[in-house]
C-alpha cells in the first residue's frame, strides 16, 4: 500500500545535483515548501569534467556558496588556452560580474555544498529516493510522484509544481513527453581520468583533425585530463580506453610522456552526451539542468547553464505561486530567456564537437587571433560564456581582427 499525505508541498524537484539543488534553496528562500529529492546519495559521484566558468562562479558568489565551494581545494583557474597545432590561442577570459576565474570542484563536494545549501535554506532534503512516476489529475496535469525510498515501500507526494532536474535522461521528461528541439547530431564520445603528479595551471585544450582534449586542475591537486573521439569511432575506442587513450595523448609528446609519468588515481569515465532542447514547462510540471537542454560536454557549458537555468526557472515558478502570472506565461519566459542565452554558444559547441578541422577561412581567422592579446581574451571569453559568439564572429569584429593582423 502507498502512503498519500495529505498536505502537499509547493514544490517537488526531482534530482539534487547542480540544477535542483539551487532551484530547491531559490523556492524555500522564497518562503515556498519545498521537497528535494534524489536517487542517489547526497556527496555521491557523477560524470563530468567539472570546470566552472565565471558566470556559474558569480552564481555561487551571489548565492553565498562560492567560499564552501572552494574551500574542498580545488584551485582557481585563470587562463585558458587552445593548442590547434599550428598555433595556440591563450588568454584570460573577459570578465563576468567582475571575475574572470572558473574553478573545477570535484562533484562530490559541489554536490553537497549545493544539497546543503537547500537544505538551509528550508526545503527538505530526501537522497536516496527514487521517483518512479509522476501523479496526475483527471485532466492529465502533474500533481505530485510516486517513489521509493531504501525501504522499497512506495510513497506518494503532491505538489502545485513537480520540477524535473533529472538529467539529460529525465523520467520527468520521458513521462510529460516534453517536445525536444534544436536537435543536432551527438559530437563525440570522451573518456577521462585523475592524475597526480601532472599540475598544470589552466583550463588547456588540444585539438587535431578527429581527437581532442583537455586537461583541467582540479581539488586535492589532481588534474583531469579528459580526450574526445568523434562519437561514430566510439566503438573503437571503448575496445580499449586506456590505450587508445594515451595514444591520442602521443599526438603531443612533450605532454604525453608528463602523463606516463604521472600517477592514475581513479578509474576512465566516459560519456558522450546528446545535442537538444526540450519544452521545460507544461500544466504542473517544469524541466531544468540537463533535463531540459543538453549539449557535448567540449565548452563546459552545462554546470554553469544549469545554475543560471535554476535562477530563470525558480524565479518563474515562484511568480506563479505567488499568483503574479499564469504558470504557462511565467515558464514561457523562463524557456525564452534560456533559449536566447544558450542558443549561439550551443551552435558552436555542437560544431566544436564534430572535431573536424575548422574550415579554411575559420583556421585563418584563430590563427590571427592568436596574435593579437586582446583578440585571445574575447576567444577564452566565448568558451567561457562572457562573450557571445555572434559578436566575436560578427563580421565587423572578424574585420577588425584580421586587419590588425595584415597591419602587423
Ligand atoms: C563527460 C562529461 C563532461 C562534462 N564536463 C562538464 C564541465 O567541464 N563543465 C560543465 O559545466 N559541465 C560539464 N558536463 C555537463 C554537466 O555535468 C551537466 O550539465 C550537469 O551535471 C547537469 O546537472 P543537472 O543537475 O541538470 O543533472 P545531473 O547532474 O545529471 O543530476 C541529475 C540527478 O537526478 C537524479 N535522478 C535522475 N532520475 C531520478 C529519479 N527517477 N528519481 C530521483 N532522482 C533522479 C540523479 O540521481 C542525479 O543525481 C559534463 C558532462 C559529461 C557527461
Amino acid at each position: 500500500m502507498a502512503t498519500d499525505r495529505t498536505d502537499p508541498y509547493d514544490v517537488i524537484v526531482v534530482g539534487a545535483r547542480c540544477a535542483g539543488a539551487p532551484t530547491a534553496m531559490l523556492l524555500a528562500q522564497a518562503g515556498h515548501r519545498v521537497l528535494l529529492v534524489d536517487r542517489a546519495a547526497v556527496g555521491s559521484d557523477t560524470v563530468s569534467t567539472l570546470v566552472i566558468h565565471a558566470p556559474g562562479v558569480a552564481a555561487l558568489r551571489r548565492w553565498g556558496l562560492l567560499d564552501a565551494v572552494t574551500a574542498g581545494g580545488c584551485p582557481p583557474i585563470d587562463t585558458y588556452s587552445f593548442d590547434f597545432g599550428p598555433f595556440t590561442i591563450a588568454g584570460t577570459p573577459r570578465p563576468y560580474e567582475g571575475g574572470s576565474t572558473a574553478y573545477a570542484p570535484r562533484r562530490t563536494h559541489l554536490d553537497r555544498v549545493l544539497a546543503e545549501a537547500a537544505a538551509a535554506a528550508g526545503a527538505e532534503v530526501r537522497d536516496r529516493f527514487s521517483v518512479d512516476e509522476l501523479l496526475r489529475d483527471d485532466d492529465g496535469a502533474v500533481v505530485g510522484i510516486r517513489g521509493h525510498g531504501p525501504g522499497g515501500s512506495p510513497l506518494h507526494e503532491r505538489a502545485r509544481v513537480v520540477v524535473g532536474a533529472d538529467g539529460g535522461h529525465s523520467r520527468v521528461a520521458r513521462e510529460v513527453g516534453a517536445e525536444e528541439y534544436l536537435t543536432r547530431p551527438t559530437g563525440m564520445w570522451a573518456a577521462y581520468t585523475f592524475w597526480s603528479g601532472l599540475p598544470v595551471e589552466d583550463f588547456g585544450t588540444v585539438s587535431r583533425p578527429g581527437r581532442g582534449w583537455a586537461a583541467i586542475p582540479t581539488s586535492d591537486g589532481l588534474t583531469l585530463v579528459g580526450v574526445g573521439w568523434p562519437v561514430a569511432e566510439a566503438a573503437a575506442y571503448k575496445a580499449d580506453v586506456e590505450a587508445n587513450y594515451l595514444a591520442t595523448l602521443d599526438l603531443v609528446p612533450g605532454f604525453a610522456e608528463r602523463v606516463r609519468g604521472a600517477t592514475r588515481e581513479d578509474r576512465f569515465f566516459g560519456a558522450a552526451v546528446p545535442n537538444a532542447f526540450r519544452k521545460p514547462f507544461g500544466p504542473g510540471w517544469g524541466l531544468v539542468g540537463d533535463a531540459g537542454y543538453t549539449k557535448d560536454p567540449i565548452t563546459a557549458q552545462g554546470i554553469s547553464d544549469a545554475f543560471r537555468d535554476a535562477e530563470l526557472c525558480a524565479a518563474a515558478v515562484d511568480e506563479s505561486l505567488r499568483g503574479v502570472q499564469p504558470f504557462a506565461e511565467a515558464m514561457a519566459a523562463y524557456q525564452l530567456a534560456r533559449d536566447v542565452r544558450a542558443m549561439p554558444i550551443y551552435e558552436f559547441t555542437a560544431q566544436l564537437a564534430t572535431l573536424e578541422p575548422p574550415a579554411a577561412e575559420v583556421a585563418q581567422l584563430l590563427a590571427a587571433v592568436s596574435r593579437d592579446q586582446g583578440a585571445m581574451d574575447d576567444f577564452a571569453g566565448v568558451t567561457a560564456g562572457t562573450v557571445s559568439p555572434v559578436d566575436f564572429f560578427a563580421p565587423e569584429n572578424i574585420g577588425a581582427i584580421m586587419g590588425a593582423a595584415a597591419a602587423r
